[in-house]
């Protein structure tokens, strides 16, 4: 599933290839937009929000897309092969003189009005990647429920917008706080955010994601590693799946990095790095 940085670079890569240039074609290949058509008119700019993206036009609309969980943007110069999917998998097709953009399975694929935007992004929380991030605001909201598990608080795009089950895991290793934990019982909650902002903007303009900092240790710390050794103490690394019926995500951690909350093992000392 893509990540804030991945929504973010592809973001940036669709602003290079159409803000400013006319569209000489155009095609929404949804139902419910099948009847409209963009050609002839300008991009004014793409931006990221979260992890969705809004393409602005001249005219006052913006597109309203989301890639879910394996939907994916591809920039091309002209006459490039499209390679990012057989094209009935195409949804989205943007072209100008100089490169066409192709946006594949996009389950979310709408038009808003651009003075409209809110009603589809206006309930997430600060940007972690935004011009407007807002480290306050974003504690606020995720203090606003102590009981809840500060793995579902940092996954919840209303609190905080850009973290995915990726930058989850590996945010709660670098901490050594284990997923479950109670957000009331966090130590340092503002470390716990100022970790996921630093590993996101260490990652956002490559299309890596490297959280080890050193790639011939290995790309990741925990993420998608079950059952194999902690780079740092050599314990069997966890997985489960949790979260809201029929929302669960699954997280993995370290059982001696990242004790349970109020667990036996939560008195044990840090192994140093
Ligand atoms: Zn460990």
């Amino acid at each position: 599933m893509p990540e804030g940085d991945t929504v973010w670079l592809a973001c940036r890569q669709l602003n290079a290839a159409l803000a400013g240039r006319v569209l000489t074609r155009c095609e929404l290949r949804v139902p419910q937009l099948a009847t409209t058509d963009f050609t002839g008119v300008e991009v004014r700019e793409v931006v990221s929000r979260g992890k969705h993206q809004l393409t602005r036009f001249a005219n006052g609309w913006t597109l309203h897309t989301h890639l879910r969980m394996d939907g994916g943007w591809r920039v091309y110069p002209t006459g490039r092969k499209w390679t990012g999917g057989p094209a009935w998998q195409i949804r989205v097709l943007m072209v100008n003189a100089e490169a066409a953009a192709v946006g594949y399975r996009l389950p979310v694929t709408e038009m808003v009005r651009t003075d409209a935007e809110d009603s589809v992004v206006g309930h997430i929380g600060p940007d972690l990647l935004g011009p407007d991030w807002d480290a306050d605001e974003a504690l606020r909201r995720i203090r606003a429920d102590p009981e809840r598990s500060v793995g579902e608080a940092l996954l919840d795009q209303r609190n905080l917008a850009g973290i995915g089950t990726l930058y989850r895991a590996e945010t709660l290793f670098l901490q050594g706080v284990h997923p479950r934990t109670p957000v009331g019982q966090v130590k340092d909650l503002p470390r716990v955010v100022a970790r996921a902002k630093m590993l996101l903007e260490a990652n956002k303009n490559t299309h890596d994601q490297i959280t080890t900092g050193n790639r011939r240790l290995g790309s990741h710390w925990v993420f998608e590693r079950p059952g194999q050794d902690c780079r740092r103490c050599g314990t069997r690394i966890e997985t489960e799946e949790f979260g809201p019926a029929g929302v669960e995500r699954r997280s993995y951690w370290c059982p001696h990095c990242q004790p349970e909350p109020d667990g036996p093992r939560s008195a044990r000392t840090r192994p140093a790095l």
